[in-house]
């Protein structure tokens, strides 16, 4: 499907020193570098993939992100591609037990925008050239030492701070000796954008509820819609077969559909982790770096975009002369909000996935507590994520 971010100008030499070294040029880095060019830091971005990544992934943007995204000039250019879905709601097969409406939120952004995060990296890729900035490939970093960070090649850049926004694995996060605690055993996903006949809503975000897990059902621009779906032993690439007996097992009863392509599909592991500390010295954490959950509710690159511009707005005061507690404060306020949305994640598989005898008794609570208008508004705030504004 989106195949379309554009080719990074390769480097030719890595510079002796810089303000902050941003390292990984996935959205969180790049929103980072973004945000430090636009205010007119000196800031360099290294990967050390040769080319950035093409395929769909994370598929929701919320409402609070965007309003974030606004502050570095990348919001309109992303709303325009995606598609407004004014509704959420949890479902247990044909029945509805809570419906979300952010139509009705207090924000220029009252939708859960839908598009590919290809597509939302070649915004944001955009936005970083426009204010001078660039992506230097392929540099892998293999080592810290204060100041001086090492890579893979031998040469060395130094750097008054080094933001880690190198993903789940990452480098930097080791090489600064920050734990990642959580849990060990982690969730399989499957995940597919695929073409399907089906009456349900293409404006509408469903997460399902069955007794064998969840469902997400999220439309995308192009007229396909993305599947996600914890199961045990998740096949490499999902064909049709598999996603159809998923969506029959788990979806609408009376509404099936037919899956007719997997325009992409792909699998992926994820544990429930926080690092332990978000600034270490000059080296600081955003993204997947500091914190991996559950997809459900859409949050993980949300909650890391927002980690992104606020970590690049706090290093922009400090280097125009504000005192590092400005750091300090960065690490103290996102990490409590990276605990809340893990919280937020599990509370939603737990319900999800209740006992069959317990299942009526969730489903009448729900149904009863999606009554109460400020429960439906707190949802919908959690959901968007402006309840961390
Ligand atoms: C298959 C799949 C499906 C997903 N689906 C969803 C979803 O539905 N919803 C959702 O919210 N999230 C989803 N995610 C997670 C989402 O993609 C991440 O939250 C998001 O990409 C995090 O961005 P990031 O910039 O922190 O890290 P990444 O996107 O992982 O980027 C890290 C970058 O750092 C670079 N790098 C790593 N190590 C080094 C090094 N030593 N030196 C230099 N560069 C380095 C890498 O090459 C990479 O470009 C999915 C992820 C995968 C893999």
């Amino acid at each position: 499907m989106e195949d379309q971010l554009p080719a990074s100008p390769k480097a030719t030499t890595l510079p002796a020193t810089t303000d902050v070294l941003v390292v990984g040029a996935g959205p969180i880095g790049l929103a980072a570098a973004a945000t430090l060019a636009g205010r007119g830091v000196d800031v360099t971005v290294v990967d050390r993939q040769a080319e950035g990544a093409n395929t769909s992934r994370a598929a929701v943007v919320h409402a609070r992100t965007l309003e974030v995204l606004d502050t570095i000039g990348a919001a309109a250019p992303l709303v325009a591609q995606g598609i407004h879905a004014a509704r959420f709601t949890i479902r247990d097969r044909d029945r509805t037990l809570v419906p979300v409406r952010f139509d009705e939120l207090p924000t220029p952004y009252p939708y859960a925008l839908m598009v590919s995060q290809a597509v939302t990296e070649s915004v944001l890729l955009d936005r970083l050239a426009a204010l001078g900035g660039r992506v230097l490939r392929p540099y892998r970093v293999v080592g810290i030492d204060g100041n001086d960070v090492r890579f893979a090649a031998g040469e060395t850049v130094r750097a008054r701070y080094v933001v880690g926004a190198d993903g789940m694995h990452s480098t930097v996060r080791e090489l600064a000796d920050i734990g990642f605690g959580g849990d060990d055993a982690g969730e399989s996903f499957t995940l597919a954008d695929v073409r399907i006949d089906s009456p349900l809503p293409r404006d509408e975000v469903i997460l399902f509820f069955s007794q064998t897990g969840i469902l997400v059902w999220a439309p995308l621009p192009d007229g396909s819609v993305r599947l996600v779906a914890p199961v045990d032993e998740a096949p490499e690439r999902p064909r049709v077969e598999f996603l159809q007996s998923l969506l029959d097992a788990r979806g609408s009863a009376s509404s099936r559909g037919t899956v007719t392509e997997v325009i992409w599909g792909s699998r992926f592991r994820i544990h429930h982790r926080v690092a332990d500390t978000f600034r270490s010295g000059p080296v600081l954490l955003a993204g997947d770096a500091a914190h991996v959950h559950s997809p459900a509710g859409g949050q993980g690159m949300n909650l890391g975009l927002q980690d992104a511009v606020a970590l690049g707005n706090a290093l922009t005061e400090v280097i125009g002369g504000a005192p590092e507690s400005v750091l300090d404060a960065y690490a103290a306020a996102r990490r409590p909000v990276a605990h809340e949305v893990v919280r937020f994640a599990r509370q939603l598989t737990r319900l999800a996935t209740v006992p069959a005898p317990v299942r009526p008794w969730r489903n009448a609570a729900l149904v009863a507590l999606s009554r109460v208008p400020a429960f439906r508004r707190r949802l919908a705030w959690q959901l968007s994520g402006l309840v961390y504004r």
